[in-house]
């Protein structure tokens, strides 16, 4: 184990306890045992996959430089959509079935419970800071294609090629593969389509949020997945806690995914148990069962976290002033986690 993996494995030890009592899994594949974090003041940074831990230190390191937790969310989400190499955030994304990327993004603030949300925009470098602009500048909470671009033209928002030229070259070759007409439908994903949903505990005990993708890769042009959803791929409850999802978004927005994770919270539930519990309660109601290809992060007022997928090897990054770390989270079955599932049991 190298020196900072010890250090991280050490840190991790000590801020989580395992949990004495079972958590009752439907499914017993749980590839990792569920851990239940410890109360922490804030600041507290939790996002999706090992892509979110530069998101999370931008935003810590927004904050001590006086940011708001805003721009802490905002700048954080900025950094992984300024990265062409990303597949999934921003417009080094996979794009759609007409070889366009097109994005997806929201943010919420706990405080006077604000939400700004933009879906299926092409052609802009930051969907997280249109989304802020249109939270914090009209009388609306959504916007989307054309009216959404022509607002980010407006305020001046920064521009960016539609479509990285690896990801053209890709998309091409999948082009040649499909069958002749293209006639749309529920496509398999394809591979690496991942959000960044980053949740934020503010050290004054505020929550907040924000969330960007570029979705399913080769989707329908139009197609608009959970991330820019709010209750969707993103909640945040000032009195409770936030969640944020990663997965096919079809399969998190049938549920209201991450509201049904905060409520869980409101009831008293650990964010660990929140996320193992909302998960199963999907499952339940999916014909598909697990097969669903979904993945979730929580945190709640007190500063305790966790995280759950469907499937084995979903990681998320958590942050605070003293660590920066990647966890695995728990899955609810040893399938791994992958482009699987799809829409609606077709
Ligand atoms: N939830 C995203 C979407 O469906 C994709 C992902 O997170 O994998 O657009």
């Amino acid at each position: 184990m190298s020196t900072t993996s010890r250090r991280e494995f050490l840190a991790q030890a000590a801020s989580v306890t395992v949990v004495a009592r079972a958590l009752t899994h439907s499914a017993t594949a749980a590839d990792v045992p569920p851990v239940l974090s410890q109360p922490q003041p804030g600041p507290l940074v939790v996002s999706t996959w090992p892509f979110g831990k530069p998101s999370n230190e931008q935003a810590l390191k927004i904050l001590k430089e006086g940011g708001s937790p805003l721009d802490a969310v905002e700048q954080g989400i900025r950094l992984t959509e300024s990265d062409l190499g990303n597949p999934s955030v921003g417009l080094g994304g996979i794009p759609n079935s007409e070889g366009i990327v097109q994005l997806d993004a929201c943010i919420m603030s706990g405080p006077g419970h604000r939400a700004g949300s933009v879906a299926a925009v092409t052609g802009f470098q930051h969907p997280i800071s249109i989304a802020r602009r249109v939270m914090e500048t009209t009388r609306h909470v959504m916007l989307v294609g054309e009216g959404a671009m022509r607002f980010a033209s407006e305020h001046g928002f920064e521009k960016g090629p539609e479509v990285t030229e690896g990801q053209r070259e890709a998309w091409k070759k999948w082009k040649a593969e499909q069958p002749k007409p293209t006639t749309g439908g529920a496509r398999p994903p394809a591979p690496n389509h991942d959000t960044l949903a980053l949740i934020l505990l503010a050290p004054d005990g505020n929550i907040y949020g924000g969330c960007s993708t570029s979705g399913w890769g080769y989707k329908l042009p139009g197609r608009v997945g959970d991330s820019p959803i709010i209750g969707g791929g993103l909640y945040v409850d000032n009195e409770v806690g936030a969640a944020g999802a990663t997965g096919i978004g079809e399969n998190v927005m049938r549920f209201c995914g991450t509201f049904l994770f905060v409520e869980l919270m409101r009831q008293g539930r650990h964010p660990q148990e929140a996320c193992i519990e909302a998960i199963q309660r999907i499952a339940k109601l999916d014909p598909k069962g697990f097969d669903l290809s979904i993945n979730f992060i929580a945190l709640d007022k007190q500063g305790r976290y966790g995280a759950a997928g469907t499937g084995s090897g979903f990681q998320y990054a958590v942050a605070s002033n003293t660590y920066s770390r990647v966890e695995q989270s728990p899955g609810l079955t040893a399938a791994p986690i992958g482009p699987v599932g799809g829409n609606q049991g077709k």
